[in-house]
């Protein structure tokens, strides 16, 4: 039995957080330290001095040897070097020491990080600087091992960002300070600053480590290349909110526990829509903080599953056939007073501000859908939209009947009320009555909005979620940015009448991005490319957004990315799309080779003996021989499938260009591997269980 715990204890218990910082540091440093976090101002030397003292002295209590400035290279997973704290004395023994300096400023060896041509390996500097809006924290492992991390953006000697940290830093200033400008020409005084905030709900899966290592494809891609479909799939739709099983929720309580040592609020868990498939969404925070969480969300998971004797695939498409797993980003934008901007109250209709803010997102969305699908554009995601499981490639806004109406209502000049509290009636009367939202859900949205912010679902389940919001920031900046400068212009007495024309001109020029039906439907596809949407289908198509003149002037003019920055970026996804597909063709050819083709060989050696000992004793072989001639033209084809695979890999990379190095083993060796899989998957279904060489998905989907 485990003992009951105290949640309240345990939360924030390995961060160095505000009521930590309150106990451990003098008043004037703790005060110079909040204000550097509150309004980013620099920190000075001598303050981070007594900060980094406090720090290690709370550390080494908690059993830290070592600290590590942790940061997320372009790799979208994290980095950390450890070092200790230790400082030799002359008398042969060590002091445990931590500067201002080590505190706030790091030099990794930056030679081995994704640099996209921004630096070349022989000057290999790459700096790590303390993002002290982040709270420090304590990783702890199996063993024990306890290790300070401080986190970090991470850039080169030239102040280029190599990290999806720093952009998104540049992002939220960005959407703060048009916001703001914003607010104030709308009347608001008080408003300082105003913070985007991210509640990102993780999808993931589990299976039994017995299995997980039999595969290699597991192993070294995170998805499975071949299985035959199981009898059953998701279509008893008895997963989704199921009851969770005695070793799921060991594993989540461990989770949880983890997670809210670190400060990580995980509040919901449940099963998904997929056998196997789970979902876990934290409380929102401030953008930064969601996005470090997020990956210690992933990393912890992948952790505590081992000890279970799981393993976490957090790949957006682990098996084929049935639902894959996403992320869904809720965002919204906060004031420093507390106020959700997106929030609607009781009379949207006549609520300005959220009109305003609303108009703002459907302006920036529809101009630069293409940018949001880009920020999307992971390998593993070309797998999963538009497969009707998952948002189709096509970036709509839903926006919900009331909303909708009110926001037609005013492009039009038709006076819209709003509709007030409505109830929905169960026809229970021992039932309470339940207050019924402005908008129902709509499943099938990419971009919905959900009563008082937007979540954004494309997002793949193992990418890090700070490339869709610095997008997200981005182009919300520019649009109010616009609108910002219109109201200002229009000046007190106009103000009213020109936030109504806002509203009116962003439903008339872009509310063709708003779209309320179903996304799955043939209808949509349609409808959507008569509305001029952009349908972008693949990864490697979608991440050329991202590098267009018009692209770099946009984040160029928000300070967000540069030129460089944009074009590394793109050459370093386009890279690693191609070595993603390389590793996973590689390892199917290998599976093929060492593992299917010799069981069926077995099997065909075994039929054949079947077949003459048969024909010895005078008896019909009728079925062995079919069978045997049925495997064998498989056998056949699949040999020659392996070839062409095999021969679409070499000419693939013997592609000069980059962009067409990809597009090659996008349509050619991608096509190729799924082409083998057929045969493969066919053989599956004929081969005796006791032969086949791997785990089927029957096992790995259901067997826990
Ligand atoms: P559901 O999507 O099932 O309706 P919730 O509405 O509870 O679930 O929220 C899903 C996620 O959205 C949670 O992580 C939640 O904290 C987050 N969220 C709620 N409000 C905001 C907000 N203002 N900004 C960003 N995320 C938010
Ligand atoms: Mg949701």
């Amino acid at each position: 039995m485990h003992k009951p715990i105290d949640v309240t204890e345990i939360f924030g218990s390995n961060v160095f957080n505000d009521r930590i910082m309150k106990e451990r540091l003098p008043k004037d440093t703790y005060r110079a330290l909040k204000k550097t976090i509150q309004e980013g101002l620099p920190l000075s030397l001598e303050v981070a001095n007594v900060v980094a003292s406090a720090m290690k002295d709370w550390a080494i209590e908690k059993g830290a040897t070592h600290y590590t400035h942790w940061f997320q290279p372009l790799t979208g997973r994290t980095a950390e070097k450890h070092d200790s704290f230790i400082s030799p004395t002359e008398d042969g023994s060590v002091i445990m020491e931590f500067s201002g300096k080590q505190l706030t400023q790091g030099e990794p060896d930056a030679s081995s990080f994704p640099s996209g041509g921004l630096r070349s390996t022989f000057e290999a500097r790459g700096y790590t600087a303390w993002d002290c809006t982040s709270p420090a924290f304590l990783k702890t492992d199996a063993s024990d091992n306890v290790t300070l991390c401080i986190p970090t953006a991470f850039c080169s000697y030239t102040s280029e960002a190599l990290d999806k940290k720093t952009p998104l830093l540049r992002s939220m200033e960005a959407v703060s300070k048009q916001a703001v400008r914003v607010l104030r020409a709308l009347g608001n005084k008080t408003a300082k600053r105003v913070t985007s905030t991210v509640g990102p709900e993780q999808e993931y899966f589990l299976i039994d480590k017995t299995f997980y290592e039999k595969r290699v494809d597991l192993i070294v891609s995170g998805r499975t290349l071949f299985g035959a479909p199981a009898p059953k799939g998701q279509e008893l739709e008895d997963q989704y909110f199921g009851a969770i099983k005695d070793r799921i929720s060991a594993f989540m309580r461990d989770l949880d526990i983890e997670l809210w040592k670190m400060g990580i609020s995980s509040k919901t868990k449940h099963n998904e829509v997929a056998p196997s498939q789970y979902e876990m969404a934290p409380i929102f925070s401030t953008t930064n903080i969601a996005a470090d969480h997020n990956q210690l969300v992933m990393e912890t998971m992948q952790k505590v599953a081992l000890r279970h004797n799981l393993v976490c695939l957090l790949h957006e498409k682990p098996f084929a056939g049935v639902n894959g797993s996403g992320k869904h980003n809720n965002w919204s934008l906060s004031t420093d007073e507390g106020q959700n901007l997106l929030e609607p109250g009781r009379t949207p209709a006549e609520n300005e501000q959220f009109l305003i803010f609303v108009s703002a997102l459907l302006t920036a969305v529809d101009r630069h859908a293409d940018k949001l699908r880009a920020s999307c554009g992971n390998p593993g995601n070309d797998l999963r939209l538009g497969a009707n499981e998952a948002p189709p490639a096509i970036i709509s806004i839903f926006m919900g009947d009331e909303f909708t109406e009110i926001l037609e209502g005013l492009a039009t000049g038709k006076k819209v009320a709003s509709r007030g509290q409505h109830f929905v009636h169960v026809g229970v009367d021992s039932l309470p009555q339940l207050p019924k939202d402005n908008t129902d859900r709509n499943r099938t949205s990419p971009f919905a909005f959900t009563g008082n912010k937007f979540e954004f679902r494309m997002v793949g389940s193992s990418a890090s979620i700070s490339g869709p919001n610095i997008v997200i920031n981005t182009i919300v900046s520019e649009a109010l940015d616009e609108i910002a400068t219109r109201l200002e212009k229009a000046g007190k007495s106009g103000l009213h009448k020109e936030a109504a024309a806002i509203v009116r001109d962003a439903m008339k020029k872009h509310g063709k991005i708003i779209f309320n039906g179903n996304n799955y439907s043939e209808e949509w596809v349609a409808e959507a490319k008569k509305r001029g949407l952009p349908n972008i289908k693949t990864g490697v198509e979608a991440l050329a957004s991202m590098a267009t003149p018009e692209a770099v002037k946009l984040f160029e003019k928000y300070k967000v990315l540069s030129k460089g920055e944009l074009h590394a970026r793109y050459e370093i996804y386009l890279e690693g799309y191609v070595k993603h597909v390389n590793i996973e063709a590689r390892a199917a050819v290998q599976m093929v080779k060492r593992q299917y083709l010799p069981a069926v060989i077995a099997f065909t050696k075994h039929l054949a003996k079947a077949i003459a000992q048969l024909k010895t004793a005078g008896v019909s072989a009728k079925v062995q021989k079919q069978l045997l001639s049925s495997v064998t033209e498989l056998l056949e084809s699949a040999n020659d499938k392996l070839e062409v695979l095999e021969s679409s890999i070499e000419k693939a990379h013997a592609v000069k260009d980059l962009i067409k190095r990809a597009e090659a083993f996008r349509d050619k060796v991608v096509v190729a591997a799924n082409d083998l899989r057929k045969d493969i998957d066919a053989l599956e279904g004929l081969t005796p269980a006791d032969l086949w060489p791997v785990p089927t998905y029957a096992e790995m989907l259901f067997k826990l």
